[in-house]
């Protein structure tokens, strides 16, 4: 058999990489029919130059924008000096970014490194089970959503998303979101953990009720429980503050990141409060390329540049300025029933189904996300500008005033 050289020229159409997708990728995705090769702060441009205004960069991950240049310019240094060792190894990065992420949090915590959102949560019911010695259930919410790995999937309370997998990891309890009686009920002798994001993310960027989270640490307090919280959409920054939770009087035990921590490098991790963290030994878990210099030098570069360009304060501007204008939109559209926004974290819940929107945002220049079916979503980076965030809204103001006729 001859075997020709992978095409990864620049100078493939969009029709070619499709095609090339068609037969040699695994079609586990819908994705439209746009093949992207450059990205730059809040826009990017597809492989016949078209430039899109993304409101939704790289899902969540691109929380500073598309090829932010400390991150471009760290990695770029480290790559030539230490791509990879494992962590039999100190490495200066690892420590230096678990100091920089627990000097963030109210409690000190200590870091696990490892790649992904699944994969951090994965470490959180493993270190959930170590710690309760024996207590092994987890209480999670209907419209969770953990990762896609079996035990994330099991966490996920989500029937949609397990079917055709069964069976689940046992030992999940799953209960509306929002009701602390429903999840007192829950709590048994063999229950370890509860198990909850800050703010749903893809369940449709839920706020929780006034006195929710609070309440769930008051349950895990009095019974001895783990509060586990996923901050892989919500946190490094992307509410206004460095974690989620900091905008509520509460401490967990362990937090989970992923998604935007590196500026769009593959990186996740948890921390954890020391006492809790001290279960994690050697031997019990691992990630081979977890905690890696790259990730780290990304991580990092990612924190100086959330610091010096003030964009915690950003983020809270940013979703004063989309929540004016989606009002003003809702005022005159009929299709918008709610908007549900806390910092860059933004949630237009419509009375219809959001993929038509979606797709009419595309065709004119803007990319936006729908999740949950009906609501449209936006996570935009951090340095979105105010007149990137009018001509993104004039967009969607045309496509949603033309689409409700
Ligand atoms: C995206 C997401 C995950 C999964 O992260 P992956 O990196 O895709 O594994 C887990 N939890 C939440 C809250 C997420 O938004």
């Amino acid at each position: 058999m001859t075997t020709t050289m992978p095409t990864i020229t620049a100078s493939s159409s969009s029709q070619q990489t499709i095609e090339q997708f068609r037969q040699y990728v695994i079609g586990n995705y819908t994705r439209y029919p746009v093949c992207l090769v450059r990205g730059e702060g809040s826009i990017v441009w597809d492989a016949e130059g078209n430039r899109y205004l993304d409101f939704f960069p790289g899902w969540g991950c691109g929380l500073i924008g598309h090829c932010p240049p400390r991150v471009v310019e760290a990695v770029r240094e480290q790559v030539g000096q230490l791509i990879h060792v494992p962590n039999t190894w100190y490495t200066e990065p690892q420590g230096q970014l678990a100091q920089a992420l627990s000097e963030r949090t109210t409690f000190q915590g200590k870091c696990f490194f490892c790649n992904s959102g699944t994969e951090a949560n994965e470490a959180a019911i493993k270190l959930a089970r170590l710690y309760g010695q024996g207590r092994y259930k987890i209480v999670t919410m209907h419209h969770s959503f953990h990762g896609r790995t079996m035990g994330s999937l099991s966490a996920t309370a989500q029937p949609k998303y397990h079917a055709g997998m069964g069976p689940m990891l046992p030992g999940f309890t799953y209960v509306p979101h929002g009701d602390l009686d429903a999840v007192a009920q829950r709590i048994d002798s063999e229950t370890c953990a509860i198990m909850v994001e800050p703010i749903q993310g893809e369940g449709g960027v839920r706020l929780p009720p006034a006195g929710y989270l609070e309440g769930l640490r008051e349950l895990c307090d009095r019974h001895g429980l783990l509060l586990i919280l996923d901050e892989v959409q919500t946190g490094m920054g992307r509410t206004g503050k460095w974690y989620a939770h900091q905008h509520w009087n509460i401490t967990p035990d362990i937090v989970t990141l992923a998604k935007a921590v590196a500026g769009g490098v593959a990186l996740g991790g948890l921390i954890a409060r020391p006492q809790v963290a001290d279960y994690l030994k050697p031997g019990t878990h691992a990630a081979t390329f977890g905690g890696n210099p790259i990730a780290c030098r990304a991580a990092l570069a990612t924190i100086e540049t959330i610091e010096q360009e003030g964009l915690l304060e950003r983020a809270t501007l940013i979703g004063e300025r989309f929540r004016a204008r989606l009002e003003a939109l809702k005022e005159r559209c009929s299709l918008i029933e709610q908007i549900r926004i806390l910092g860059a974290m933004i949630g237009v819940q419509l009375t219809i189904e959001g993929a038509p929107i979606v797709q009419k945002c595309l065709e004119r220049g803007l990319l936006i996300n729908c999740t949950h079916q009906t609501v449209l979503r936006f996570l935009p980076a951090l340095n979105l500008t105010d007149e990137q965030i009018d001509e993104g809204c004039d967009i969607l103001d045309e496509v949603m005033l033309a689409h409700a006729g």
